[in-house]
């Protein structure tokens, strides 16, 4: 059977990340979440107090070694052999990372990694321009919407979760500024990629989203 590439991509809180690691898990396929290789590279950038230019951030993203270990419930990420799993969801990483995303060379130094992780197929992987452009090719891919007040609501509930204390309101800024941010840039904006198939998960639950997707790649001729 041949082992295919499956992209997610869509803005925050539209259930990518979850939906696309149990999608993996049920095809025993490596998921890859691309917007933790951006936020590695935030949380560097913070660190280091690099400046915010192009040169700058490009030379880091490239030095940075980034590394992640699958698992069912979370993926593991590794900086420069930390483990950083945490500390790239808090609300500095957060507020940062749309902006060091948008500069050229970041991305250039990222996508090459995420090409070839995907070199042999058998990869899930979400973010906002994989099916744009990190793989155009790929067999399925899926773009996820939902409501903003939805989106809102689900990462309040996940900040909780991990016992951070924000307000609906910072969230809420967070979410609509990197919306903004992430669809007006120049470089690989957000946008839905051509031949991708639009899932509202307002309403759907969980199961519901894995099943649309396991759907589509049995449907794939190529699978
Ligand atoms: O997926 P997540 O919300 O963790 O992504 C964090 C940020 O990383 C996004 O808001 C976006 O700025 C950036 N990102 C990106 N391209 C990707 C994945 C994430 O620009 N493929």
């Amino acid at each position: 059977m041949k082992k295919i590439i499956v992209t997610i991509d869509g803005p925050a809180g539209a259930g990518k990340s979850t939906t696309a690691r149990r999608v993996a898990h049920r095809l025993g396929y490596l998921y890859i979440d691309s917007g933790a290789m951006y936020r590695a590279v935030t949380l560097a950038a913070l660190r280091e107090s690099t400046s915010l230019d192009d040169e700058s951030l490009g030379e880091l993203a490239n030095r940075c070694d980034i590394h992640m270990e699958p698992g069912y419930e979370s993926q593991a990420v590794f900086l420069n052999g930390e483990d950083v799993s945490l500390a790239i969801r808090q609300s500095n990483v957060t507020g940062s990372v749309s902006q060091v995303s948008a500069f050229p060379r970041v991305r250039r130094a990222l996508v090459q990694r995420q090409r070839s992780l995907g070199l042999l197929g058998g990869v899930v992987m979400d973010g906002r321009d994989i099916g744009s452009v990190v793989f155009p090719n790929a067999e399925v891919k899926v773009f996820f919407t939902a409501d903003t007040e939805e989106r809102i609501k689900r990462r309040l509930s996940e900040a909780i979760e991990r016992g951070e204390s924000i307000a609906e309101d910072e969230v809420r800024q967070q979410i609509l500024g990197r919306d903004k941010i992430d669809s007006e840039r120049e470089e690989s904006p957000l946008v839905k990629p051509a031949g991708a198939t639009e899932v509202d998960t307002t309403r759907l639950t969980m199961d519901e989203q894995v099943e649309r997707i396991l759907e589509l790649v049995s449907q794939c001729a190529n699978f």
